[in-house]
């Protein structure tokens, strides 16, 4: 209750700064914001256009004179400008939302970033919420945050196994008081996914699908492994253009050709998931057999992955609970505990 309430007066922020979504969770109040990562902005003057969903929106049908980006496109801060501009949107968003006494204090902020990002952009982000208004800033590797999240045990001396596929990379990382014992953030993740299907129909039917289709695919139809033998096969139908005509032709897509299609990149993650295992010291590997594999992140979703990846490395594989948002509460936990955050910061500033 006490928590509540100084939750409630100080706004403490947690964000999921994902390559796909931006998260935000406010002390005592949840999650507030769950929006793209995008930023429209023009190409010379570099004003900001548009955050989040209205920026998304923009995706593709931009005047050459804007440009609609993802900042954190492959888990590494592509555009530093942008992303700082997205920061402080949310930040002061939320802070300033309700404040109704003036003296309301400045919240502390802990932001969950790509584990592959550098010192100098760790630097830079922690500068970014600071000037947006908050009063301490830390950041926190996205698998930690999301294994907190989903309620594993990161702080004893068992080997926790996190797997989190976002939009442009999954992190795969074995944790074990409260740090991260061996970890790979690799590139390949719900985007490529996207693109494996843009790349397949575009040769199979020389019909060239945008990206939000081809996602929109992928959500509905996707599978990793035939996940129901007796089903009958799922089928959608899609707008693209046909290369030949250059016009815009309908095709009807079906669930085996999806998984197809999207086969060379679930291998590929799978394989990642098998040699981080492999790597792993023996009396950890055997914590991870009794706990089995946890999943995270949109690119869980997906239907089969589980199965595959379980059957793959003989493990039990289960998929957090709203997977998605995994990080942002992990990050939403440890505002609550001072002692946590202060071993599993990577890096924090005061203004
Ligand atoms: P990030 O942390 O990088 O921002 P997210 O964890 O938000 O990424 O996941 C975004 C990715 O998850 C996108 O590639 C999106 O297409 C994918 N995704 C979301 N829902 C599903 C679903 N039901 N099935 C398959 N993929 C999904
Ligand atoms: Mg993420």
């Amino acid at each position: 209750m006490i928590n509540r309430i100084f939750g409630f007066f100080s706004h403490d922020i947690g964000i999921d700064l994902g390559t796909a979504n931006t998260l935000v969770f406010v002390a005592g109040k949840g999650i507030v914001i769950r929006e793209p990562s995008a930023v429209a902005r023009h190409k010379k003057s570099k004003e900001i256009l548009a955050i989040g969903s209205a920026a998304k929106k923009m995706e593709g049908r931009t005047p050459a004179t804007i440009e609609a980006i993802r900042p954190l496109k492959d888990g590494v801060i592509a555009d530093f400008d942008a992303t700082a501009a997205m920061l402080t949107h949310y930040i002061r968003k939320v802070h300033e939302s309700g404040t109704i006494i003036p003296k309301i204090p400045r919240p502390r902020v802990v932001v969950g970033i790509p584990s592959g990002v550098t010192e100098v952009e760790r630097r830079a982000v922690v500068d970014a919420a600071l000037s947006a208004g908050a009063r301490s800033a830390y950041l926190v590797e996205e698998p930690m945050a999301a294994a907190i999240g989903a309620e594993l045990p990161v702080e004893d001396p068992t080997g926790v196994f996190i797997v989190d596929i976002g939009g442009g990379t999954t992190e795969i990382a074995i944790i074990s008081l409260g740090g991260i014992v061996l970890g790979r953030s690799i590139r390949i993740a719900g985007d490529e996914m996207d693109e494996a299907i843009v790349n397949y129909f575009r040769l199979k039917y020389s019909l060239l699908l945008g990206q939000p289709t081809a996602e929109e695919v992928k959500i509905t139809i996707g599978s990793a492994v035939e996940v129901d033998k007796d089903k009958k096969e799922k089928f959608t139908v899609v707008r693209g253009r046909d290369l030949e005509t250059g016009l815009p032709r309908s095709q009807k897509l079906g669930s085996d050709e999806v998984r197809e299609a999207l086969a060379p990149i679930v291998q590929e993650l799978v394989g990642h998931i098998k040699d981080t295992l492999e790597e792993a010291p023996p009396e950890l590997v055997s914590d991870i057999m009794k706990r089995g594999i946890v999943m995270a992140g949109g690119g869980s979703l997906i239907a089969g992955i589980a199965e595959m990846v379980s059957e793959a490395t003989k493990t039990k594989v289960t998929v957090a609970d709203d997977p998605i948002s995994c990080v942002v509460r992990g990050c939403g936990k440890v505002l609550n505990d001072p002692a946590l955050l202060k071993r599993i910061r990577v890096t924090s500033g005061l203004q």
